[in-house]
């Protein structure tokens, strides 16, 4: 297969595979980039792989940065942009079930690709654009396929991590898990322990917002995997039937909002179930926000809908409807954007005016008055001027003093 009208992005990079040849080694476009290339994807970075050993790189060019060097990778500088290139390699060892104890530079682009992990990521575009296929690739993605390259129960006991970027794929491209290794994640999901929480972390969010995000969780819980994920392991049949409905989320908030929901985790017990996948503090904060108002959706106030804020209503609204696909809930949109502040810093008097004005001394009263005109306000029953302020400010003294 040849290749024509390459993307900008290989254009731009295609110096620095002519260079390296020039040099008389060998360098292609491999990974991601190539097989989204071919599946009309847009892209994101362009990988570089070479004959060439990182210090024969480091030779060839300028200016380069060793940012994983002891992988083989060499980032070469190209007009301000860039470009990882990596030496050829093979692995082994793998005693922990995810790093290979040994990397080997080799010159044979064969080698290299053949310790990726599946045939469609095991593709090498040159700079004329000519594929080399050596494992099926190109017939999987015609398939829609994702396949392991080689043994399946090998390359999952190699490196755990690959069920999940196998499941994940299997989301974001909308693809199959190829019947044997499929068996071989169902057989091996166990090793899914020995894997750094961090990692999983990573797959499983962009798994939940691929564009088949549904068919991804089914993978998931049909192959087993599902059991090693944090607070997930005992939801099998509510995140089956969750997996029946369209799933289309764009954020990790919104991930976890509707996992919560689904599971029946509520705003208060957010923060100890998230503890455990190592999401931030702002993620936990989105999501404690979006799950508070999607348990009471359906009757929301004006002040709830002021306190879930723009991030609250937006992430509750994407999660809702996917859990109620029959409902409409544009209202509440509306409702966010006719309120009259968006935060308590939009009132226009402060407690330090109130001080001045003498209506009120420090304490906590001064607390409950400014919170008693932020509700006032939000609910429309006092404008946000400074003069209607005071004046509820003195009824309110007047009253609870
Ligand atoms: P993405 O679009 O998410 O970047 P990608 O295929 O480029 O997808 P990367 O994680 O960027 O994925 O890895 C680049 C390439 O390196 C892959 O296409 C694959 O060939 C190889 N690779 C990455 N991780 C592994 C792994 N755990 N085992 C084997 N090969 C891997
Ligand atoms: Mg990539």
């Amino acid at each position: 297969m040849k290749l024509t009208n390459l993307p900008e992005q290989f254009k731009l990079a295609l110096p620095i595979i002519e260079t390296i040849r020039a040099a008389g080694y060998e360098a292609y476009f491999v990974g991601g980039s190539v097989r989204d290339t071919i599946l009309e994807k847009p892209i994101h970075d362009v990988d570089i792989a070479s004959s060439a050993y990182p210090a024969e790189v480091k030779e060839i060019f300028n200016r380069t940065v060793d940012t994983g060097i002891e992988h083989g990778t060499v980032m070469v500088l190209d007009h301000g942009t860039g470009y990882e290139v990596t030496t050829f390699r093979t692995e082994s060892g793998y005693q922990d079930y995810r790093r290979p104890d040994k990397v080997v530079f080799v010159r044979s682009l064969k080698d290299d690709l053949k310790r990726r992990d599946f045939t469609i990521n095991a593709l090498a575009m040159d700079d004329h654009g000519d594929i080399t296929d050596l494992f099926g690739g190109l017939t999987d993605l015609t398939n829609k396929v994702i396949k392991a390259v080689g043994d399946p129960n090998e390359r999952f006991h190699e490196d755990a991590l690959r069920m999940m970027r196998a499941v994940r794929f299997s989301s974001q491209l909308n693809f199959s898990i190829e019947t044997n290794t499929k068996l071989a994640i169902k057989d091996h999901a166990q090793l899914l322990e020995k894997i750094a929480l961090e990692r999983i972390h990573e797959e499983f969010i962009k798994l939940m917002l691929g564009q088949a995000a549904a068919n991804g969780l089914a993978q998931l819980i049909e192959t087993n995997l599902f059991q090693y994920l944090p607070g997930l392991s005992d939801s099998a049949t509510v995140l089956s039937q969750l997996s029946q409905n369209d799933i289309a989320l764009n954020n990790e908030a919104q991930v976890w909002s509707l996992l919560a929901i689904t599971i029946g985790i509520n705003d208060q017990q957010v923060a100890k179930w998230l503890r455990r996948w190592k999401t931030s503090n702002k993620i936990i904060n989105d999501v404690e926000v979006t799950v508070k108002l999607l348990n009471k959706i359906q009757s929301a106030t004006v002040w709830d809908i002021y306190q879930a804020g723009t991030i609250g209503v937006e992430n509750a609204i994407a999660v809702a409807n996917i859990t109620q696909p029959k409902r409409d809930f544009e209202q509440l949109r509306q409702k966010l954007h006719q309120l009259p502040i968006t935060n308590k810093k939009d009132l226009v008097v402060t407690g330090k005016d109130l001080m001045e004005q003498k209506v009120v001394t420090p304490g906590p009263q001064l607390g409950n008055l400014l919170t008693f005109l932020e509700q006032q306000v939000v609910n429309g029953q006092i404008p946000n001027q400074q003069e209607a302020l005071i004046n509820a400010s003195k009824e309110y003294m007047e009253i609870n003093n």
